[in-house]
């Protein structure tokens, strides 16, 4: 029989007579290899794959169908690209200390092993030891929490965004909630205040104007018995400038304590830490919203605070308390090695360790010298590959919704290319990727969120890249 192909020539359906069956394939040389790697399955899925794939562009365009040899090395490179986690590390040379995209805050090592040990032994998650009987998740950072804070209660769910919903939906669901016109911001990835407030079953009270809001805005929408709740959000990701006015927290709460409303704090960064300590601009901690008579303050616990993923509520006992019984919580409910991460970071600022032992605080806290004995040192690993290196003053950031604006000198490498967008790109592909920033056609390389382990990798990532 013959066919004719899309160019046009016809050609015999023998040639693919010459294809191998699957089980004459998995018996070529490295195959038997790779099952024994990936199992049985998996390589007789992906041969399938392949021997179709060889079919197709044999009928479509000709030619002879390639060695069985030739044929097992797409096998095991459709085998390999399957089984390879998405979920991948990288190397951060971007000096954005809290990247949300490349996973914001790094656990301290304290933290990696409470998740470690959380996941391998069973634990008094929710199991009273005392009265050997049920016990509560919610028990475990509370302690902790309250003595770092001097809040009177706590409670942890998954991320702040969810501290967001099921405080609104618990405290303000079919009542009006009172924010000022120029805290109505989207945070990023689309969660937009406004939109959660829906969510939420509250009704938005807009008070005030984008620039100036005063005491009085804010009074004069709340004569209504229907006034839930006062809420003040981070403004986050940016900064209002020039001809501004906002009440303080101590000036809401007064307010809120004469009507009986409570207000809510949603800090966002939230940090325990005073960051005026590094040369940055003062970031609001949790402690001072909570002094400033904040009946709930909302925080994240992979921004500034350095943990893992986690929403922190805390407050009044009574309403926290009334929070842990609303049904949302859970579908917001955190899991253990969260729970054993999170414990582990607030130990660390207990003790007074936080600056030694979080990768964040440490990352913040390096001095120029250091970042600029690290990026000559890369300079000098680097001067075979023939580009041309300095290194230079640039700014890092610390990211995550906090401090915008605010930059931490810093010394990076700076590779002078053609096109550093190219190379940017070839380094994003390297087996474990390396990013980088492009500023002024230059690639600039951040040591300050290069991990000094990481090194090493860095260095013979960017031999390879620009060697080619
Ligand atoms: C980041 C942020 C959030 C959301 O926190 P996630 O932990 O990312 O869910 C909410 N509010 C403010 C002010 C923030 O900065």
């Amino acid at each position: 029989m013959t066919i004719v192909n899309r160019k046009g020539t016809t050609m015999s359906k023998s040639a693919l007579r010459n294809l191998p069956s699957i089980e004459a394939l998995l018996q070529t040389p490295h195959l038997p290899d790779t099952v024994a790697r990936f199992g049985h399955t998996l390589v007789v899925e992906a041969a399938r794959l392949e021997l179709e794939a060889i079919r197709r562009r044999v009928l479509d365009e000709g030619g002879p169908v390639p060695e069985a040899e030739h044929i097992a090395a797409g096998v095991a490179r459709r085998v390999q690209a399957i089984a390879k986690p998405t979920l991948q590390p990288v190397v951060n040379a971007t000096g954005v200390i809290i990247h949300t995209n490349l996973g914001r805050a790094l656990l301290s090592l304290r933290a990696q092993q409470a998740m470690t040990e959380a996941a391998q032994s069973y634990s008094n998650l929710e199991y009273d030891l005392a009265a050997g009987g049920r016990g509560s998740r919610y028990h475990h950072a509370e302690a902790l929490l309250c003595r770092l804070t001097g809040a009177e209660a706590a409670v942890v769910v998954n991320n702040n965004a969810a501290a967001l919903v099921l405080s609104l939906s618990g405290l303000a669901q079919g009542k009006e909630v009172l924010i000022s016109r120029g805290q109505l911001v989207e945070i990023g990835g689309g969660f937009r205040i406004p939109d959660i407030m829906r969510q939420s079953g509250a009704t938005l009270v807009e008070v005030g104007a984008t620039n100036r809001t005063y005491i009085r805005d804010y009074e004069a929408s709340l004569h209504t018995v229907n006034t839930g709740l006062i809420l003040r959000v981070h403004h986050s990701n940016f900064r209002i400038i020039g001809f501004t006015a906002e009440p303080t927290l101590a000036e809401l709460t007064d307010l809120g304590y004469r009507y009986g409303v409570p207000v809510m704090d949603d800090l966002g960064s939230g940090t325990l830490l005073d960051t005026a300590r590094f040369g940055l601009a003062h970031e609001p901690t949790i402690q001072e919203s909570l002094a400033a008579g904040a009946s709930v303050v909302t925080a994240s616990g992979d921004k500034l605070l350095g943990g893992p993923q986690a929403g922190l509520i805390l407050g009044k006992a009574e309403i926290i308390g009334k929070l842990k019984k609303h049904p949302l919580i859970r579908a917001f409910r955190v899991d253990k090695t969260t729970l054993a991460a999170l414990q582990a970071t607030l130990l660390a600022y207990l003790e007074g360790r936080a600056t030694a032992e979080i990768p964040l605080w440490r990352m913040i806290a390096a001095d120029v010298a250091g970042l600029n004995r690290r990026a000559g040192k890369w300079r000098r690993a680097l001067a075979v590959a023939g580009a041309t290196m300095t290194v230079v003053n640039a700014f890092s950031t610390v990211g995550g919704g906090s401090l915008p604006g605010q930059q931490l000198p810093t010394r990076a490498l700076a590779v002078n290319l053609p096109s550093p967008n190219a190379v940017a790109a070839r380094l994003r592909a390297l087996e474990t990727p390396i990013i980088a920033r492009v500023e002024d056609d230059a690639l600039l390389l951040d040591p300050r969120t290069v991990l000094p382990e990481q090194d090493a990798v860095l260095i013979d990532g960017l031999k390879s890249v620009l060697a080619v």
